[in-house]
């Protein structure tokens, strides 16, 4: 009989109960113990509820304070050493001081760089590893996990991430692979301590495996394997690779000394019939059928139908998974209190997925029924890119500037913001009480009225050049578009981390996407009548709105995508005609839907950008638009960044200490348009000095021409409180003030 496991489990909890005791924990609300009861508590809720499906193993190693390549990295002792100053003897606080520049002990501290795991929304804390860079096992967290689960009954295995993938994702001045004959050991150590506890498998993660790698990382991809297995003793790997096609290097995984191998199923179906060939005949093959990245329940027919030969073939070295980790799908449908039954009955979150592993379990060890409904036929983008071929502006950003410099008159290196302000929690709160029925809808927005009013009085006081309305309306950025939009459902409890304890509730996509009434437009227009400068109208785009909520399943992608660019196309005409004459549209996500593979690279953009530019087509020459992006690898994507052709891009690149900055630099003269590289880190608490501001100014206009520089903070701002958004800005106006004045 085929076995059941899976990747990884969410460790927000059911009710976010993780996120909250972080914060309380930050705040001082709650003691260290306190807070790691709370862990322990949704660590035996996740084991149980694989225990409850059955699950032949129950998998261990997945939970994180923050995150695990942070956990990783305290693993083997590469925490860099400023973040034990002040916090000595506690180690949780040192860890929190990596990932977000404070703890309730130790000063405040520049905090490591974050940036995007893979296609994902789900952040990672990057390794920061020197070039002598000694490793060492140096935390029982895994053991201990391993321990807890073992005591509750469970037959555990273990994951952890990959030698060569942790390298990969790390950040080391020569380069880390060079690091690799230093880390290897603390793995062989590792993989004896779980030996020695009894373990028989471990998932040994090594998703870049499903990347375009250079020959030194393939190449290195056999020898660890084999100095692994050489201490691995009786020991099991299964190798896992998700999110992406193995291609060239199937048969190179394949060929590894492991004892199994995970594959995604979802991403990559194509790819079965060649891993079953190249399995060896004492390896298992771990399937991932169920999509982790999504929410609709799996075709388990269709399933039992192609599975049934092989798992007749295979018997128990069949494992049926979920894709990926669970980490990046919500936890439990049965916490959907408000949706009706018909759309329930399509859905599966994590929890039911582990019901669904289970369900095709059983109907593996029956026959299949002949194929009734006939699969769907995947649909291409190539009707999308077609249509949307010669709608963009029609006169170029060199013309349009001149228009809209004489329209604004903004000094040189105006300030502004991302859009959001704090959302304060009488904010929030009002929020849930219009919802829950208990504030009425005029009250709502009455409310919401006066916060708009505060927003742009500060920003007046602080001197600010261009001004945003704060988007006190909005939730969350895609969320609240997805509920103006016809085609999408809300859930309650739809939350997937995306860093540390900040979660979001991606929108489901359900149907054909429309506008049935404009959006922002009342929200903009009376953030404008209060001021006599600019206020700029504030969207998100249609890749980003793709991108962070859970797509359809039945049509491809750049169809939604179109749908939603033609109703924001709308909305930014009725922007414009209410006199709102600057519009940022917000595109935080555009790397994130970058194929792994970069064959697939071309084909992606040709609909992402159309898609883009479709939404602003139409705009008068002199109505100056925005977008955004936060933390990205934008080497990657310049040339569609490029082709976005916004008059004015806002970025995230204070944390990387603008290293981000220099793919704006270079090649062909850089970046066209105006930009506004963010000079300072918003994901810190921490608030920067007037004179720091000033340095990092200088520093930027080395590499940027002036008359291209914006001054505005990495992101938006609803996550900080009003002192420090203050603070932060008085600071940066003043900094930008002070660099004008010595021109
Ligand atoms: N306009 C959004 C805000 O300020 C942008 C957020 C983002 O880039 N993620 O909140
Ligand atoms: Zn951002």
């Amino acid at each position: 009989m085929a076995q059941t496991h899976i990747l990884g489990y969410p460790r927000i909890g059911a009710g976010r109960e993780l996120k909250k005791a972080q914060e309380a924990y930050w705040r001082g609300d709650i003691s260290q113990k306190e807070l790691l009861a709370v862990g322990a508590d949704i660590r035996r809720a996740n084991w149980q509820a694989q225990r409850d499906a059955g699950l032949d193993l129950v998998t261990v190693g997945d939970f994180a304070w923050y995150d695990q390549v942070l956990n990783h990295t305290l693993l083997f002792g590469a925490l860099p050493a400023r973040f034990a100053e002040g916090a000595a003897d506690n180690r949780l606080d040192q860890y929190f001081r990596a990932a977000r520049g404070r703890a309730p002990s130790g000063e405040p501290v520049a905090a490591s760089a974050m940036t995007k795991w893979f296609d994902t929304n789900y952040h990672y804390l990057v390794p920061e590893l020197t070039d002598d860079q000694q490793f060492a096992l140096a935390s029982d967290w895994l053991l201990d996990e391993v321990r807890e689960a073992q005591a509750l009954g469970h037959k555990v295995k273990p994951v952890i991430i990959g030698p060569l993938t942790y390298l990969w994702l790390s950040r080391a001045e020569g380069g880390a692979l060079a690091l690799l004959p230093k880390l290897l050991p603390c793995y062989g150590q590792l993989l004896q301590q779980l030996a020695d506890a009894g373990v028989e498998w471990v998932q040994i993660d090594e998703p870049i495996l499903g990347l375009d790698l250079p020959a030194e990382w393939r190449d290195a991809f056999a020898p660890s394997y084999q100095k692994l297995d050489s201490v691995a003793g009786q020991l099991k790997l299964l190798l896992a690779s998700y999110f992406s096609s193995l291609r060239e290097n199937l048969s190179l995984a394949f060929a590894l000394p492991v004892d199994g191998i995970h594959i995604d199923c979802v991403r990559a179906p194509e790819e079965l019939p060649a891993a079953v060939e190249a399995l060896a005949d004492n390896q298992v093959l771990s399937v991932g059928v169920l999509n982790g990245r999504n929410v609709w329940r799996g075709d388990l027919a269709k399933w039992q139908r192609q599975l049934k030969p092989l798992a007749e073939q295979l018997g128990e070295r069949l494992w049926l998974s979920a894709s990926c980790s669970l980490l990046h799908c919500p936890v439990d449908l049965e916490t959907e209190t408000k949706l009706p039954a018909q759309q329930l009955q399509k859905l599966a979150y994590s929890r039911q997925k582990l019901g669904e592993l289970e369900e095709l379990q059983t109907l593996l060890q029956q026959d299949p029924v002949a194929d009734a409904a006939g699969e769907v036929a995947a649909t291409s983008a190539a009707a999308v890119t077609e249509q949307l071929q010669d709608t963009w502006r029609q006169q170029p950003y060199t013309e349009r500037a001149i228009l809209q410099a004489e329209r604004w008159q903004l000094p040189v290196l105006p300030t502004t913001t991302i859009g959001s302000f704090p959302q304060t929690d009488l904010l929030r709160q009002v929020r849930r009480k219009f919802r829950s029925g208990e504030v009425a809808e005029q009250d709502y927005r009455d409310h919401l009225r006066a916060e708009i009013a505060e927003a742009i009085r500060r920003q007046e006081i602080l001197g600010l050049d261009v001004l945003v309305h704060g988007e006190a309306e909005r939730n969350d950025m895609v969320e609240y578009f997805g509920e103006q939009l016809d085609g999408f459902v809300h859930t309650g409890n739809g939350w997937v981390q995306s860093y540390g304890s900040r979660c979001v509730k991606p929108p489901i996509i359900f149907g054909d996407i429309s506008r049935p009434r404009p959006m922002t437009v009342e929200w903009s227009s009376y953030a404008q009548g209060l001021s006599k400068k600019p206020v700029k109208g504030m969207l998100t785009g249609p890749v980003t709105i793709l991108n962070w909520s859970f797509p359809r399943e039945d049509v491809h992608r750049s169809e939604s995508c179109l749908q939603i660019a033609k109703a924001l196309r709308q909305e930014v005409l009725d922007l414009e005609a209410a006199g709102i004459g600057i519009i940022q549209i917000d595109e935080p996500a555009l790397r994130e839907g970058v194929p792994l593979r970069e064959s697939e690279h071309k084909n992606y953009f040709d609909w992402a950008v159309a898609c883009f530019r479709y939404t602003c087509s139409e705009v008068k020459p002199e109505t100056q638009i925005h977008t955004h992006m936060c933390y990205s690898n934008f080497n990657a994507i310049m040339d569609a960044i490029v082709a976005l052709d916004a008059d004015v891009i806002t970025i995230e690149s204070a944390r990387s200490d603008l290293q981000l900055l220099r793919a704006f630099v270079g090649k062909n003269g850089g970046y066209p348009n105006d930009i506004g590289p963010g000079v300072y880190d918003i994901h810190s608490p921490n608030v920067p000095e007037r004179e720091e501001l000033v340095a990092r100014l200088k520093k930027i206009a080395e590499v940027i021409p002036l008359e291209k520089l914006w001054v505005n903070p990495d992101c938006g701002l609803k996550t900080r409180s009003w002192a420090e958004v203050g603070s932060s800005l008085l600071n940066m106006v003043e900094a930008a003030r002070a660099v004008r004045a010595e021109l």
